[in-house]
């Protein structure tokens, strides 16, 4: 599990096995295998033997075309709020509690009313800022932004793409989203 020592991951994201670390912070175990929480950093503790997952440094900027990381808080009549976490490139991560508002207008390419079909809470997305004051507004149009990590709505485990949709093999279920073209492929770089 050396290989992940420093590894930029997604909430969701395997950090670590039970039978080599313990869940430390910003983690948490589901069948012998340790997932991150959050956004972060991989670290281990070699001598507590815990696997933890470290927030990036926030900085408050967002600017309008930015490239962001967040996840869905909440789903409303015609809006989704995401928790902004990163700045895509930068690794610099974005103040705890920032929040942006994704219109239904600005889902996706084709008109949509129904924001159910689209986002889940706690997915992860990538999205455009096109506006920072009074309120970061943001865009998933195009074909590269929407979810990127999705979690079964049944059993909360990742799902996979298969096509226009998500498939989760525990249930045997499919779900649809506004799905990046990059869903599965994004990897977190560190600089
Ligand atoms: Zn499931």
């Amino acid at each position: 599990m050396e290989e992940l020592k420093d590894k930029l991951v997604f909430p969701g994201d395997k950090v670590g096995t039970h039978e080599e670390w313990m869940p430390g912070e910003e983690t948490y175990e589901e069948n012998g295998i340790i997932y991150s929480k959050i956004f972060g950093k991989v670290e281990y503790d070699e001598d507590k033997l815990e696997a933890n997952v470290v927030p990036f440094n926030p900085v408050s900027e967002v600017k309008i075309g930015d490239i962001i990381y967040g996840t869905v808080r909440e789903r409303r009549k015609s809006i989704v709020t995401i928790d902004l976490a990163l700045v895509e490139g930068s690794n610099r991560g974005i103040a705890m509690d920032m929040e942006g508002t994704l219109h239904i207008s600005k889902i996706s390419d084709d008109y949509t009313d129904q924001i159910m079909d689209k986002y889940l809470k706690g997915d992860v997305v990538r999205a455009k800022v096109t506006q920072v004051s009074p309120s970061v507004q943001l865009t998933t149009v195009g074909s590269n932004l929407g979810v990127v990590r999705g979690y079964c709505f049944n059993c909360r485990k990742g799902m996979e793409r298969t096509g226009d949709t998500l498939y989760c093999s525990y249930c045997d279920r499919r779900e649809t989203r506004k799905i990046s073209k990059l869903y599965g492929r994004i990897t977190l770089k560190s600089k």
